[in-house]
């Protein structure tokens, strides 16, 4: 009653409880339309059905002719809107392809689509989360900071005492902004520099797992996950090993993503180099993110 499409106007009512409709059942049920006075997508029944009383089967049932009904289901609006003027008020339909057969209407079956699932039950939900089309990204990040004095270190997200410290506007976590690069290089965002300037005072001894959060917060933002992260220390020192499960720990908490998908490494560079001679420390990491398809 709320449209103002005129009474040839196809209009196309949805079960909202079906999301995952694709374009094609659309067109199908447009095309369908020319010849009938309705037209609903429905699959094949492809279980044998039988009938059953007090958890025994009674008889079977021939699926032959039988087609499980979908939505959405087309009609010319003043063809819908004149057969639920007839449709007895003591009823409810369970859709509208009934109101319009009933009236006298020819209904088309055309062919409906696995994906247009009813979500019922709790269980129907991961299902359909796994028929969405998903994109998987890879990024890929790296950072050094220089050592210089101090009494301990931060390193992805830990807390190491050591002899010297690394220097940095923030808090010179090498892995936390090499992971935040990554995953910021997943979605096409840029870098950590982009979103929190080293010019800006704010970020001034900033704890880093705030900008890995903010990268993560945009991944969520755009109905994203991220997938797995793999973090590697290039240093001659402090030892990393015993700390690895802790670092491992701290990022799957500020990720909210599995331990098992989280890695943290470390390696020497064999004394040479800038991170061989103890100038500095260099990590890089690579993250995978998937995102709804466009
Ligand atoms: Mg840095």
């Amino acid at each position: 009653a709320a449209l103002s499409a005129p009474p040839d106007q196809p209009v196309l009512i949805h079960d909202a409880a079906r999301p995952l409709l694709d374009r094609a059942v659309i067109d199908r049920l447009l095309a369908a339309l020319d010849g009938a006075d309705g037209a609903l997508p429905a699959l094949p029944v492809a279980d044998s059905l039988r009938r059953g009383a007090d958890g025994l089967m009674t008889d079977t049932v021939d699926r032959e002719d039988l087609w499980r009904a979908q939505t959405p289901q087309a009609f010319r609006r003043g063809v819908i809107e004149a057969a639920y003027a007839t449709w007895p008020s003591s009823e409810t339909p369970t859709d509208e392809a009934i109101v319009v057969q009933r009236h006298g209407g020819r209904v088309a079956l055309v062919d409906g689509d696995p994906r247009l699932m009813k979500l019922t039950y709790p269980e129907d939900f991961a299902m359909a989360e796994a028929m969405l089309p998903r994109q998987i990204r890879i990024g890929s990040g790296y950072d050094v900071h220089r050592w210089g004095p101090g009494g301990a270190v931060w390193l992805c997200g830990v807390e190491i005492p050591h002899d010297q410290t690394l220097i940095g506007h923030s808090d010179a976590d090498a892995g936390l902004h090499a992971l935040t690069d990554a995953i910021l290089g997943a979605i096409g965002e840029g870098d950590i520099g982009d979103h929190f300037p080293p010019t800006d005072d704010t970020w001034k001894g900033a704890p880093s797992d705030l900008f890995l959060k903010h990268a993560a917060g945009l991944v969520t933002a755009r109905g994203g996950r991220i997938s797995n992260v793999d973090v590697t220390l290039i240093c001659e020192r402090p030892k990393v090993k015993p700390h690895r499960q802790a670092m491992r720990e701290r990022l799957a908490d500020i990720l909210g993503i599995p331990l098992d998908a989280v890695s943290v490494k470390a390696t020497t560079s064999e004394g040479l180099g800038f991170t061989g001679r103890g100038e500095g420390l260099a990590a890089q990491a690579v993250a995978t993110v998937e995102l709804p398809a466009a």
